[in-house]
């Protein structure tokens, strides 16, 4: 039975690829399409910090970039960043973070970057989903990987990965996830709308379920490349 308008069930998720080493001078990159929306990560590092007195003697600094293409989207987006994206790169960065081995790289600076190139909804996921990916492709050091997922509340029901459509449906609520699977953290929760209290803990376990099936398709992406930490 499905009443969602791409004819998916409630707890499905649109089609995924995702794939690393798509961009050779990156240290690290991967490519992460969930439905219409696709994320290309390219990470830079660990390096030199520029400025140097950015420079932390204890731990690497993560610099997170999050860029919507001006094609992305049906109406052509003002190119460079706007408050939405200059937001968007600091959620990032903060859902990726706590996967990091920052202490592994004093006195460095790690840069990703991630480009929307085509946006249909979930592209702060999307994002996690491949910077995380392109990461672990640059060898740098991690606890877990992050999968990222949103899920929400569209005509009354629980529901996983919101399509623009969905969305955009009067009283739909986005509630945009990540996950560490194997440390079984959440690094990013956030709630655009409104949702009865008792359907949150549901929807946070739809989540998760999700993120799970996010995880065994990028270690599928990344095996051959790198072996997993206790793989
Ligand atoms: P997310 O992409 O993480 O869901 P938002 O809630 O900010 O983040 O955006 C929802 C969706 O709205 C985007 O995925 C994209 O499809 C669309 N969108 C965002 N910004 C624009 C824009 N400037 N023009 C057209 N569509 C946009």
């Amino acid at each position: 039975m499905s009443e969602r308008p791409d004819g998916r069930k409630f707890d499905e998720m649109r089609d995924i690829e995702a794939k690393v080493g798509v961009i050779e001078q990156a240290d690290g990159s991967a490519m992460f399409r969930i439905g219409k929306t696709i994320a290309i990560a390219g990470v830079y590092g660990p390096k030199k910090v520029v400025p140097k007195h950015l420079e932390d003697p204890e731990k690497a600094i993560l610099k997170c970039y999050y860029d919507m293409y001006s094609f992305s989207v049906p109406e052509r987006k003002r190119p460079g960043p706007d408050r939405r994206s200059i937001e968007l790169s600091m959620v990032i960065k903060n859902a990726l973070m706590p996967a990091i081995f920052l202490r592994e790289y004093p006195k460095t600076q790690i840069e990703v970057f991630v480009s929307i190139i085509q946006a249909d909804a979930g592209t702060r996921c999307a994002a996690i989903s491949a910077a995380a990916m392109a990461l672990a492709d640059a060898g740098i050091a991690m606890k877990d990987i992050v999968s990222a997922v949103a899920v929400g509340h569209v005509n009354n029901e629980i529901v996983v990965d919101l399509n623009k459509e969905e969305e955009d449906i009067e009283g739909t609520s986005d509630i945009p996830m990540a996950y560490m699977p194997r440390m079984k953290k959440i690094t990013l929760l956030q709630l655009d709308g409104k949702l009865p209290k008792e359907k949150l803990r549901s929807a946070i376990e739809l989540g998760i379920k999700s993120c799970e099936k996010i995880y065994e398709i990028q270690k599928k992406a990344l095996k051959g490349r790198y072996k997993l930490q206790g793989e």
